[in-house]
């Protein structure tokens, strides 16, 4: 018997998980010594690619030193470093940052701070966020609760708090309705904003890329309009930046990308290089202040066990040094996609939508049944990927290339090939 109940699996009707032996730069070799590409950088994290020399480095020369240390009363070096360093690449307005472990978490904690900010400052009535259909912010309550209300959660519903949820403005290339896609959602929020502005703590969105509600991309002056927006009204813009962070969207983050400043960010997956659990949530000082007190009840009362843990921090700072050294390596995938998009998917029959933003390609298959998550075809094309030594696991109808940076061009065309070959079989 197999002990370990999986994540996001049915055990009964899913094959038995494939034992991992090593990991190489963008290759996982099992057990049986079969070797896969790994085209989605495993769960969107390993950025720099599998066991880094580098990163394996820092961790064993912090593990001599440090391995972990309470986190409240004391603080330690890898700590420091990270927080500085991330903050020269973060807008300025960014300053203060709160460690936690995961991307859910780093979610969670936005959310409170957002909730507390206003209740601090004697506004204990804004109880609510808007929030966008297709979002996607983790599992644990609070996170799913400002989600999309998937099919995975419905049995959750009775848990979950409400929220304002308004239509996200996903487009693709050559889109002729994305105007008015976004005039209408903004028209929307700047209603809501108007009749219940009082009552809204902020708005929190995954910018440019809603990464498992179907990798639904926006463009940047949405986010421009919808900050400017938030700003006008007075409530709090929060980035959801757990995925498109470090360098996905093809920038360092997709604030920078949109110029766009959010009030609270939120960053985990790739800010340990994909090497350990780590998570930040990154506040203005203006939200800082607010909690910044005499009275004890004003503090944030919030921390995990593992909170700032010194290991998961040394690999952050190198994590964040070798993007600095090599940004070409996140820049140049952007082109490379869309070269073997047109060479071997653009005009294929069953593809539709295309789109790339930096790292990441998406595109729709057409099929009869109705699309989302559960659509029959996302195992069935799982399977003959794994086949054929490539791990992607489509979002339903969605099939997306997500690599590693280290990823080379004649490895990033062998992921297009064998999609143009497996959607030929199907
Ligand atoms: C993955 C993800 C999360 C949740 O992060 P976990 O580390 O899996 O808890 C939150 N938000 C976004 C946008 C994500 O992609």
């Amino acid at each position: 018997m197999n002990p370990i109940w999986q994540p996001f699996t049915q055990m009964k009707t899913s094959p038995p998980p494939l034992k991992v032996h090593r990991g190489k730069g963008v290759w996982l070799e099992l057990e049986d010594g079969q070797k896969i590409l790994d085209c989605i950088s495993s769960w969107w994290v390993t950025i720099h690619g599998h066991s880094h020399p580098a990163i394996a480095d820092a961790l064993y020369q912090q593990a001599q030193q440090l391995e972990h240390v309470i986190f409240a009363g004391f603080t330690h070096r890898p700590a420091e470093q990270l927080a500085q360093k991330l903050l020269t690449h973060l807008p300025p307005q960014l300053t203060r940052v709160f460690f936690s472990d995961n991307g859910s978490t780093a979610v969670e904690v936005a959310l409170k701070m957002a909730f507390q900010y206003w209740r601090n400052q004697g506004e204990p009535q804004r109880t609510t966020f808007i929030t966008f259909e297709g979002g996607y912010h983790g599992d644990t309550i609070g996170a799913m609760s400002i989600g999309a209300g998937s099919t995975w959660w419905q049995p959750f519903c009775p848990l979950m708090f409400p929220t304002k949820q308004v239509p996200f403005p996903a487009t693709f290339d050559d889109d002729p309705s994305v105007d008015a896609k976004e005039a209408q959602v903004l028209e929307q929020i700047a209603q809501l904003l108007n009749h219940e502005r009082d009552r809204i703590i902020g708005i929190f969105v995954e910018p440019l890329i809603q990464g498992a509600g179907g990798m639904r991309m926006c463009r940047p002056q949405f986010l421009q309009a919808l900050a400017a927006l938030a700003r006008q009204s007075h409530v709090l813009l929060i980035y959801d930046e757990v995925m498109t962070g470090f360098g996905r969207t093809g920038e360092l983050f997709a604030c920078l990308k949109s110029a766009t400043t959010p009030d609270l960010i939120c960053l985990s997956k790739g800010l340990s290089g994909g090497c350990l659990p780590l998570a930040v949530t990154v506040a203005t000082e203006a939200i800082y202040q607010a909690f910044y007190s005499d009275e004890a009840t004003h503090a944030f009362y919030h921390g995990h066990s593992y909170t700032g843990n010194p290991l998961a921090c040394a690999t952050g700072v190198v994590s964040l040094e070798l993007l600095e050294q090599d940004p070409q390596a996140y820049r140049n995938l952007e082109a490379l996609h869309r070269q073997y998009l047109d060479q071997w998917l653009r005009d294929h029959p069953r593809l539709e939508q295309f789109r790339v933003c930096g790292t990441i390609a998406a595109m729709e298959i057409k099929t009869e049944d109705e699309s989302g998550y559960f659509n029959a075809i996302a195992p069935l094309l799982k399977a003959r990927f794994l086949a054929a030594g490539f791990l992607l696991r489509p979002l339903g109808n969605t099939l997306y290339i997500m690599p590693p940076y280290c990823i080379t061009a004649h490895e990033l065309e062998t992921i297009y090939q064998v999609i143009h070959e497996v959607l030929s079989q199907v």
